[in-house]
């Protein structure tokens, strides 16, 4: 089913653990992700490489299924080393060209979202240092084929489709393989967790045009769930933990999930109108600063459920956005 495709999974720095890159033999000698920019990421994937009697040089394809760190963070030195042609979907392709440029924007719309919605600014200048300092772990390469959403990528013995399918991120693609019914799905859909929408930059497309008001990236992923719900999936290779089989009943019960918290933060709003910091501190406490930014989009994208379905409105003093019943 999975015919030559091997997991390398490769160590991160982020609580998430180790990422699932992923090696496709088959003419050309593909790897879809890369790892974080990191040392010891760049040794273990050597080493996974070698396991399967490869080096980085022998690599003729990168792929990348979406922006986060550790996903493309050695896109650089790996496209560099090997020559391999770089692949992204074509609304990816600006944010690898230019990694730096497109982080500072994306911190820029967190810190403006968290002010707005009452973070205190100590935190928010404290988050922001520790975004910069976290963007070594990225890297930026050259993006040699740009693909459309649906277009195909032909191998010797396989073809995969790019399937734009934004929320957990602006950029999520998909890679299926319609004969084999076996998905290469990033972040899209991860077994143990759920895959966090974390509100960023609309890069176009399905993720929404930028400066179209705020992103909804809940909103977003559940659209793009509902569509990979309807396909004749038998794996999906997830980015992270093991490869997901059920992946319509696991799609339910992300939903039922997300209803649950929407349930809970409407009982919030409707005892008295609160900030979606408030909202947060209510759900989760005095949070880590470094998931101050996490737990509001988390809060937002639950928001944008009940104000779609009327069940609560948002008013504004002062610059800062409360929420209140409907
Ligand atoms: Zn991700």
């Amino acid at each position: 089913m999975t015919d030559g495709i091997h997991c390398l999974p490769i160590p991160t720095p982020f609580a998430v653990g180790r990422v699932n890159c992923y090696l496709i033999e088959d003419d050309p000698l593909t790897l879809v992700d890369t790892g974080p920019n990191s040392g010891k990421a760049l040794d273990e994937l050597e080493q996974a490489l070698r396991a399967h009697g490869r080096r980085i040089e022998d690599l003729q394809r990168i792929v990348v299924t979406h922006q986060h760190l550790d996903h493309m963070g050695l896109l650089g030195i790996l496209a560099r080393r090997s020559g391999a042609e770089v692949v992204a979907l074509d609304l990816l392709a600006p944010v690898l060209e230019e990694f730096g440029a497109y982080a500072e924007r994306d911190d820029e719309l967190a810190e403006a979202l968290m002010l707005r919605h009452g973070i205190p600014r100590d935190v928010v200048t404290a988050l922001r240092a520790v975004s910069r300092s976290f963007r070594g772990w990225g890297g930026s390469a050259p993006v040699d084929r740009r693909l459309a959403d649906g277009e195909e990528l032909a191998f010797a013995g396989r073809t995969l489709q790019a399937l734009h399918r934004p929320g957990h991120s602006p950029s999520d693609t998909l890679f299926w393989d319609a004969e084999r019914r076996v998905l290469i799905g990033g972040d899209h859909l991860i077994g143990h967790i759920s895959s966090n929408p974390l509100i960023s930059r609309p890069l176009g497309g399905r993720s929404g045009e930028p400066g179209d008001g705020r992103p909804r990236a809940l909103v977003t992923y559940m659209r793009s769930l509902r569509e990979t719900r309807e396909m004749p999936i038998d794996v999906v290779l997830a980015g992270h933990g093991e490869p997901v089989t059920a992946h319509a009943k696991l799609i339910d019960e992300r939903f039922a999930l997300h209803e649950r918290r929407a349930a809970k933060i409407a009982g919030l709003i409707a005892e008295r109108p609160l900030t979606a910091y408030e909202i947060a501190q209510a759900l989760w406490g005095n949070v880590a600063v470094t998931q101050a930014y996490l737990t509001l989009s988390e809060v937002l994208g639950h928001v944008d459920l009940l104000i779609e379905r009327g069940e609560i409105r948002e008013s504004e003093a002062g610059g800062v956005i409360r929420y209140e019943a409907a």
